[in-house]
């Protein structure tokens, strides 16, 4: 591990400032992390840094039980950073450190540790040769970025003018960041997470592997996996989300090695129990696992659509597709037994896919009608949707899915 005095010298000065390290040894920390900014709360700008720094927390074994999301308003903002110190080991803000009046997270530190705000000179010296850097001249106004609270120590910040800080005081880790994302980032890899595995250096590794199913409700894959839900760890949440639901282990162990065991034999118990309606895990989806297996598999479909705008052969890779696919883009719906002997049933390509859907605007439903010809048969499947709750794209999944199930089902007939 990189050490912290070679990160201190890149990127933090007066470090000695801080009084009373210790290293936290064997516990678990927890962590909070509070996103200041007016700008959030009012729904203009999205809270991307709570989600970033949720994610590196996790990765350094740290646990999140709370975040939260609050105005500039300094006496707010301490009231909130006091109450996150009584119930975690580490809190982490970010945004309102800039120079204007309303950038108040500095005061607020201020207010929750009883101590005073402190112009620091040398602090200041590195802010005038950012700006000189940039050829732009300092306002008076940046002077308040060189004021912190009298037991901070300064996090020197190379990529803009707000400097960060921390607290390290009574077994307790406050970190202040700046709200604009990437210097949040920065700072983050550069000194936070240092800063956090010095402090917490036995933490446990958590690691979270996410499985994906389609097609299975909710509550049937709850019951077939009931018992896992309630394990301690690894522990097993599903998300639902437009018919596909999620299945998220979680494992903290002392090691990677370790702690990936855990997840993988979960994993096994898992797959045991759904089998093929896992289609997949972590980045990959339904439309990627799909134009894989057909790859693999060198089948190259045929595809005819109606009603459906396209949006079924968009999906599917150009390498994938026999011919460039037939659309029929017809308002009136054709009933599905001529569709079939017309298109389905005649073609000689062995691998065809047809989607045919039919809407009924007065009820916001749409009737999807999928056949699959193979080289071994001809099936066919139906399915309807509101398409109030579910999006444009459920047909297409659907599809995506019968031929995935088919393909596997026949590789293993
Ligand atoms: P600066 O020196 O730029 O003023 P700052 O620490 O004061 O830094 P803010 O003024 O609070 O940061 O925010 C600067 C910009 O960063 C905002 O305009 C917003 O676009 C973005 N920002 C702030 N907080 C967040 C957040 N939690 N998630 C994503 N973006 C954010
Ligand atoms: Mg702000």
């Amino acid at each position: 591990m990189e050490g912290l005095d070679e990160i201190t010298s890149k990127t933090c000065f007066q470090y000695n400032k801080v009084q009373n390290i210790s290293i936290l040894g064997e516990c678990m920390a927890s962590a909070e992390i509070i996103a200041i900014g007016s700008e959030l709360l009012l729904g203009e700008t999205q809270d991307t840094n709570t989600h970033y720094l949720l994610s590196k927390l996790r990765d350094c074994g740290i646990d999140v039980f709370r975040t939260t999301m609050i105005g500039d308003n300094a006496s707010r903002i301490s009231k909130v950073i006091q109450e996150a110190l009584t119930r975690s080991d580490i809190v982490i803000t970010t945004g309102g450190l800039g120079p204007t009046i309303d950038d108040p997270t500095r005061e607020a530190v201020a207010l929750s540790f009883g101590c005073n705000l402190i112009f620091d000179e040398q602090l200041w010296q590195q802010i005038y040769e950012y700006f000189k850097k940039m050829n732009r001249n300092p306002t008076e106004n940046n002077k308040r970025q060189a004021y912190l609270p009298e037991l901070a120590a300064p996090i020197l910040n190379p990529v803009g003018t707000a400097p960060a800080f921390y607290i390290y005081q009574k077994d307790k880790l406050l970190i202040s960041l700046p709200g604009v994302p990437m210097e949040m980032k920065y700072l983050t890899e550069e000194t936070v997470v240092p800063l956090l595995k010095r402090y917490y250096p036995e933490n446990e590794i958590i690691l979270v592997r996410t499985l994906h199913s389609y097609g299975l409700g909710e509550s049937v894959i709850d019951e077939l996996v009931s018992d896992l839900e309630k394990t301690s760890n690894p522990t097993l949440g599903l998300s639902a989300k437009f018919g596909q639901i999620d299945l998220r282990i979680t494992a903290k162990g002392k090691t990677f090695l370790e702690t990936k065991k855990m997840i993988s034999d979960f994993e096994g118990l898992i797959r045991k129990r759904l089998g093929i309606n896992i289609f997949g895990s972590d980045d990959e989806t339904l439309i990627s696992v799909t134009n894989h297996l057909l790859f693999e598999k060198g089948i190259q479909l045929d595809t005819l659509e109606i009603n459906t705008n396209g949006s079924f052969s968009a999906v599917i890779d150009s390498k994938n597709l026999f011919r460039k696919a037939i659309r029929i883009d017809d308002t009136n719906a054709i009933p599905s037994e001529v569709f079939f002997e017309q298109h389905v049933s005649k073609t000689d390509h062995p691998y065809v896919a047809a989607l045919m859907n039919h809407k009924d605007k007065s009820l916001n439903f749409i009737h999807s009608e999928i056949f699959l010809k193979t080289a071994k048969s001809i099936y066919q499947k139906e399915r309807s949707y509101n398409n109030l709750t579910f999006s444009a794209e459920q047909p297409v999944l659907l599809a995506l899915e019968f031929i995935r199930e088919t393909i596997i089902n026949e590789a293993n007939s």
